[in-house]
């Protein structure tokens, strides 16, 4: 049976001396998980996951890359749900891979296509996964806050069917916030959602604790710059950035310019700058470059967004390969 290491925050300089042995406080618990060289090559041949090494520590993480990139491969390996071929996970002591149980109780997981019965009620199939999941204490009560912290209790007795997307997404949030998970999955969750959902359901995805893992896995940038503190870039299997957003951004400084093109000088424009990405703008075409220096050519530097770093970054693993 495994247990959760929780490191101890530092408290001081070392000085040597002997320090008293305290119990981390409660309300900055650093619960990790480490995933070291984790590898899946489906038997079709296609290599979904090679050698990914990540570090994610407690609060939302954002897993950012374009479809096919090997994301859900992840989510579904972390989950429990599928074997890798080679590497590790570890939340905290326990070994992701093997002790499936240990991690199946410390888990919520929104998949990327979560079915639900369209003529059960919200609150009978919530209360139908609180079993599953072996709540038997205060079941309805569990339930029923749930419902309340996704918006969903006035609707409780409305059947699913009935749902827009973005108040399935939500229900899809309280089936996996039920029992108090540690490591919370959500593959892909916004694809799909209107704008005004999509809002809601940020909002929803802010308010959990900023004690648990939270790896949120989409191909939206904005998804990530809304939420998350600490990010990777996947393409092909690979982990190609990780680190915080914020600095990435900072990274770009005085390294990309914008320029408004007529559409037909756009692929000599393409052909001859380093073109990370193209982009309308009140119908025009703007394309950013990424250059240490001025193109010239009518350039301007322009401050560098996420969306930059996330082109730029394809954009470089995919002339490096
Ligand atoms: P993402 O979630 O980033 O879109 P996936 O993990 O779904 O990426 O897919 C990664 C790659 O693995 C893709 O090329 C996809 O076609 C392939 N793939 C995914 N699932 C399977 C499967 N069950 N069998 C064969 N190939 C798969």
């Amino acid at each position: 049976m495994g247990s959760l290491e929780i490191a101890k925050v530092p408290e001081g300089a070392d000085d040597g001396s002997p320090q008293p042995s305290r119990p981390p406080p409660v309300s900055s618990p650093m619960l990790e998980l480490q995933i070291d060289g984790l590898s899946k090559t489906y038997p079709n041949g296609v290599r979904a996951l090679d050698g990914v090494t990540l570090t994610i520590p407690t609060g939302m993480f954002g897993l950012l890359g374009p479809n096919g990139a090997g994301k859900s491969t992840l989510m579904r390996t972390l989950a429990t749900l599928q074997e890798a071929d080679a590497g590790s996970a570890h939340l905290g002591t326990i070994d992701v891979l093997r002790q499936k149980d240990d991690v199946r109780k410390l888990l919520g997981y929104l998949p990327q296509e979560f079915g639900v019965y369209p003529k059960v009620t919200a609150e009978t199939m919530l209360n139908h996964f609180a079993v599953l999941k072996g709540i038997t204490q205060d079941r309805k009560e569990a339930v029923a806050t749930l419902l309340h912290r996704v918006n969903l209790y006035d609707v409780r007795k409305q059947k699913l069917g009935t749902f827009s997307g973005g108040m399935r997404q939500r229900f899809g949030i309280a089936q996996a916030l039920l029992g108090d998970p540690k490591l919370i999955i959500v593959d892909e969750p916004t694809a799909g959602l209107d704008p005004g959902e999509r809002v809601r359901f940020h909002n929803l995805l802010a308010e959990i604790g900023e004690n648990v893992v939270v790896i949120l896995s989409t191909h939206i940038v904005e998804d990530v710059s809304d939420l998350c503190s600490r990010m990777a870039i996947i393409s092909h299997g690979r982990v190609l950035m990780s680190g915080e957003p914020s600095e990435a951004i900072r990274a770009l400084e005085g390294k990309i310019w914008r320029r408004s093109v007529p559409r037909n000088e756009l692929d000599a424009v393409q052909k001859n700058y380093p073109v990370i990405s193209t982009r309308l703008m009140a119908g025009k075409t703007f394309v950013h470059v990424f250059s240490d220096g001025n193109p010239g050519d009518g350039f301007e530097g322009v401050d560098g967004s996420l969306e930059d770093v996330y082109f730029s970054t394809l954009h470089h693993a995919e002339k490096a390969a």
